[in-house]
């Protein structure tokens, strides 16, 4: 396992999710909230726009309107009207030049039943032009151009007009109709004035003069195609729907009284302040910083947090588990966490000291405890626990072991003549002889109590355990340490025992003493300074 895994899981899972809180409420900000206002904003200008171009439409109408009403409401008009007089309506009124001026197509002047008395068109190209429906009077009856007397009494109004777009000659038209009255509004109905004009390219760029490119005009196939797109309609019915964008336009449709399309105009649609796909590259770029400053924010909870952490787990566990207090780790900042970190490292550093010293007293008490203060070999309880050892190891039962047990001769006598002291001082020669002449490292050497000592011969037969016995002996004798109490010779020596176990024979610590103590009497019995080895 990492350490740290949990804290680091935690922290990356408490992150992640203030991240996406944040990046949600960001985004439901966005949708349903920031976008729909500007959104709002954009059709709210749409509308606005277009109802400005229909404003225009509408005052060039107005300005059409206003020629005909200034000539229907004249009393020449009305006497010319009355009386029939053609001449005066087609040489003095009507003037080519005039219409051309105007970007005017016709004027006529006509009867209560729609018959001219004066008037005609040109063509666009101004070439003479006569078009049936503005001069067979069923016709102009049938498209309801011109206003009849009833008409006026009904209105209960000097003047009556009538708008109306149409087509003519298969082009875009509007015509606009005033009854003639006198100046001052009295006489009875005497006629129509009526004024037309194409409603083409020309026309449209009179709306906005100096502004080419504003409104765009479309009739024909052009203006159905456009049909699905319009959002506002003016002529028939003036409605005006949310608005809808194609190719970056906004379109208005212009209808005869069925609800026909006539033409369409369109103006550019305003560049949006805002985008969609701004949005979203704000909210990548949201994504990103917000991501990179989580980094840096890790990084550093990191390096401030989860490291001292993680670094005291280790030392901690291995201390726990192994009882291993040297893993130390380094805490180079300055905060609480790294502050605690040094100072665990300081306990461990004292922890471990304390371990060293009692391990060291330890040590040495084990050492006193198994030591005979005296002689400095190996005292009676080491002796036990080597044998202990010993009748443990399984391996044993294949090996020989041999047991020496050596007795000082005459040695009270030897108390006895030159005092207790020199009798300790005589151990210690004697012990440092048998220390000096068991060399092997399986040799084990101990007091045994008093002037008795025991050396025990790991893989050593009966016949080297001998050996070895009469060489310590020899020893002792040779190191002549001078024993004047005694009456046979006059210095100090050894009687020994020796028991061995054979191969594949159990070892049995007391049985081997018992035998090696029988060997050591008879030792004592034939005279002392002597080896006996037990049959
Ligand atoms: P033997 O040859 O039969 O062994 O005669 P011995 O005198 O050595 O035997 P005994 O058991 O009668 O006496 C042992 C003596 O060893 C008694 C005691 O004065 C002496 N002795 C035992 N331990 C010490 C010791 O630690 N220091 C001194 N100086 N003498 C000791
Ligand atoms: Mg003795
Ligand atoms: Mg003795």
């Amino acid at each position: 396992m990492v350490i740290g895994t949990k804290l680091r899981k935690q922290l990356l899972l408490a992150f992640t999710a203030a991240c996406i809180a944040i990046l949600s409420a960001q985004t439901i900000i966005r949708h349903f909230w920031i976008l729909p206002t500007f959104e709002m904003m954009a059709k709210q200008n749409d509308r606005i726009d277009i109802q400005r171009v229909e404003s225009q439409l509408q005052q060039q109408i107005d300005a059409l309107s206003k020629m005909v009403f200034d000539s229907a409401a004249w009393d020449s008009m009305y006497d010319a009207a009355k009386n029939r007089r053609t001449a005066w309506f087609n040489n003095d009124y009507v003037i080519a030049d005039a219409l051309e001026r105007l970007d005017v197509n016709g004027w006529y002047l006509y009867d209560t039943n729609a018959t001219i008395i004066g008037g005609g068109s040109f063509d666009n190209n101004y070439q003479p032009y006569s078009p049936d429906i503005l001069e067979v009077p069923q016709h102009l009856l049938d498209n309801d151009l011109i206003i009849l007397p009833e008409e006026i009494i009904a209105e209960s109004k000097a003047m009556t007009s009538k708008i109306h777009f149409l087509k003519i000659n298969e082009l875009p038209a509007v015509t606009v109709a005033y009854n003639v009255t006198k100046s001052d509004g009295t006489g009875s109905p005497v006629g129509t004035l009526l004024l037309w004009s194409f409603i083409d390219k020309e026309f449209i760029e009179n709306l906005t003069p100096g502004l080419a490119d504003d409104i765009t005009y479309y009739q024909g196939e052009k203006a159905q195609a456009l049909n699905a797109y319009i959002t506002s309609f003016f002529g028939h019915e003036n409605t005006v729907n949310t608005p809808i964008e194609h190719d970056k336009k906004l379109y208005i449709g212009v209808q005869d009284k069925h609800a026909n399309l006539l033409f369409v105009l369109s103006i550019p649609m305003r560049e949006r302040t805002y985008d969609r796909s701004l949005f979203d590259s704000s909210l990548i770029t949201g994504l990103l910083i917000s991501g990179s400053v989580f980094m840096l924010f890790y990084l550093y909870i990191n390096q401030q947090l989860l490291r001292p952490l993680s670094e005291m787990f280790v030392s901690v566990s291995s201390a726990l588990n192994h009882k291993d207090f040297t893993v130390r780790a380094e805490y180079k900042g300055d905060n609480e966490l790294h502050q605690l970190g040094r100072g665990m490292n300081e306990l461990f550093m004292l922890i471990e000291t304390q371990r060293a010293e009692i391990k060291e007293r330890h040590e040495k008490l084990r050492h006193i405890s198994n030591t005979d203060a005296m002689t400095s070999l190996a005292n009676r309880r080491a002796l036990d626990t080597h044998l202990e050892t010993l009748a443990n190891d399984p391996e044993n039962i294949n090996e020989n072991v041999s047991l020496i047990v050596a007795d000082i001769d005459h040695f009270k006598l030897y108390n006895d003549y030159y005092g207790h002291d020199q009798g300790d001082k005589a151990l210690c020669k004697v012990a440092q002889v048998l220390k000096a002449f068991t060399k092997r490292g399986t040799d084990f050497v101990a007091r045994y109590g008093g002037e008795e000592f025991v050396i025990v011969l790991s893989n050593t037969d009966a016949q080297a355990a001998l050996a070895v016995a009469e060489t310590l002996r020899k020893a002792v004798e040779s190191a002549a340490i001078v024993h004047e109490g005694r009456k046979d010779v006059k210095c100090v020596t050894l009687s020994i025992g020796i028991a061995s176990k054979p191969v594949s024979q159990q070892f049995d610590s007391n049985t081997l003493f018992k035998q090696a103590d029988e060997a050591l009497y008879q030792a004592k019995a034939q005279g002392r300074n002597c080896c006996v080895l037990s049959r």
